[in-house]
């Protein structure tokens, strides 16, 4: 079917990701890239090996699809390398926020099946047989000035309403269990963390395993008719398919515009690796009702990886520079927050995401387009909605569709 050169090995070191550093260090054997020596044709062609497409592969690989991936560059090199992967059923925008946009019974919809989308990824990485540091964790939303006890007990009727679990801490409970100064938080159940590059590149190669093929290279163009997609590769062959799966991360093409998306830069830091006495209670994910938000977790090392400080910033040299004053309000935030850990900071980086409006991610159909598949903008819960993306987009690969797809839709409007 293909017509295919040398597997070549590339190796998996994960450093030369541009601003920065993280703390995710992969010791895996070299993945093996086929270069595309002529035109092809395969089932699906997958662009963008991050973790969005890599559980497409997989998923598409284990219905029985010939797939081809393109990545420009060494597998989960884009922002899932960057990811903090605080992998949680809660969406950036609170359930009281979503209800005044869509409406309670679509908005506990939305965050049902988010919660639901965890616990099958939780199933999901059991079976994969690669832990890859996945661990089932709480999570702390923290009050703030602004949303304080009313507006976290607000949220978390809304949230028991919709029949979701959590506990509502005000100040005293917060700081009897959690030694932390806030006016109320949310505690809830059903997250967890992983190292994101590992996850990513394991999926990857379940999918080889399973009889991808992975084709280090840009994609420069792309074709449709109504019977099938076409990209060209830049060394020169075209890829023809039935379907094409954009997954190429913040990175949209020219002809997929949305007025619903925007890219934004994040920057994070790991600590050195704490004493077990210097961590917080049940080591949940922290993060805040806050603009921005300080996100943080730890890792199985014992460090503490925090981020935030999100902006519009698009430019890399700029990001770089913004990031020693970045990190240094980071630090000065979270020390306010927990004094009790050593802050010497060992990994610090900085990157894109796409985010949307409602804080939902664009998957499904490229509008205009046929043949042509899509999933972007998933905010802070980006990887939750990878996965859900690679069920979704399988579905319509098979030509099942669901009338809940729409509520994620490319050309959706939002209030
Ligand atoms: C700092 C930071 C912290 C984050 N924290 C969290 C978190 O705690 N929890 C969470 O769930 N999410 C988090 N996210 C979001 C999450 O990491 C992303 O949603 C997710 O990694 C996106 O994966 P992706 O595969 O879609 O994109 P990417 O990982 O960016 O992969 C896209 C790939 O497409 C390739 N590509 C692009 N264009 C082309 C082309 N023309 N030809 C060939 N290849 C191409 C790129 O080389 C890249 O490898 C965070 C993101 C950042 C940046």
């Amino acid at each position: 079917m293909f017509e295919l050169g040398r597997v070549e090995e590339a190796s998996s070191d994960v450093r030369e990701l541009r601003s920065g550093s993280p703390p995710w260090h992969v010791d895996q054997a070299p993945f093996p890239r086929t270069p595309i020596l002529a035109d092809t044709r395969c089932d699906v062609v997958v662009v963008g090996a991050g973790i969005t497409g890599s559980f497409v592969a997989e998923a598409l690989t284990r219905r029985g699809h010939s797939v081809v991936v393109v990545d420009k560059l060494m597998p989960g090199r884009g922002s899932t390398a960057a990811s903090t992967a605080m992998l949680q059923w809660e969406i950036d925008t609170s359930l009281s926020e979503l209800s005044d946009m869509y409406g309670f019974e679509k908005a506990a919809g939305l965050y049902r099946r988010s919660f639901t989308a965890m616990t099958d990824l939780t199933a999901f990485v059991d079976a994969l047989g690669a832990s890859c540091h996945f661990t089932p964790r709480s999570t702390l939303y923290l009050g703030s000035a602004d949303t304080g006890l009313a507006g976290l007990s607000a949220e978390h009727a809304l949230r028991e309403r919709a029949g979701l679990p959590g506990a509502l801490l005000d100040r005293g409970a917060l700081a009897d269990t959690f030694r932390m100064i806030r006016p109320a938080a949310l505690l809830s159940p059903g997250s967890a963390e992983a190292d994101p590059l590992c996850l990513s590149l394991n999926l990857l190669r379940t999918a080889l395993l399973h009889g991808a093929v992975l084709v280090e290279d840009e994609v420069v163009a792309y074709d449709w008719t109504e019977g099938s997609a076409a990209l060209t590769l830049a060394s020169g062959p075209t890829i023809e398919a039935g379907h094409v799966v954009l997954a190429t991360g913040y990175e949209m093409p020219d002809f997929l515009r949305s007025d619903n998306h925007r890219t934004v830069s994040s920057w994070c830091i790991a600590t050195c690796p704490q004493s077990p006495g210097a961590l917080w209670h049940d080591r949940v994910l922290i993060w805040e009702a806050a603009t921005p938000y300080l996100y943080a977790r730890t890792t199985d090392e014992g460090r503490i990886v925090l981020g935030g400080e999100d902006d519009d910033t698009q430019d890399a040299a700029e990001r770089e520079a913004a990031t020693p004053a970045k990190v240094a309000r980071l630090l000065s935030k979270m020390r306010e927050l927990w004094p009790a850990a050593r802050y010497d900071v060992e990994y610090s980086w900085s990157a894109q995401f796409g985010e949307t409006d409602d804080g939902l991610p664009l998957i499904g159909r490229v509008p205009g387009a046929p043949r042509m598949l899509a999933a972007y903008g998933y905010g802070g819960n980006g990887i939750t909605y990878s996965f859900m993306a690679s069920r979704i987009l399988s579905a319509l690969v098979e030509g099942e569709d669901r009338a809940w797809f729409g509520d994620y839709a490319i050309d959706r409007t939002t209030p």
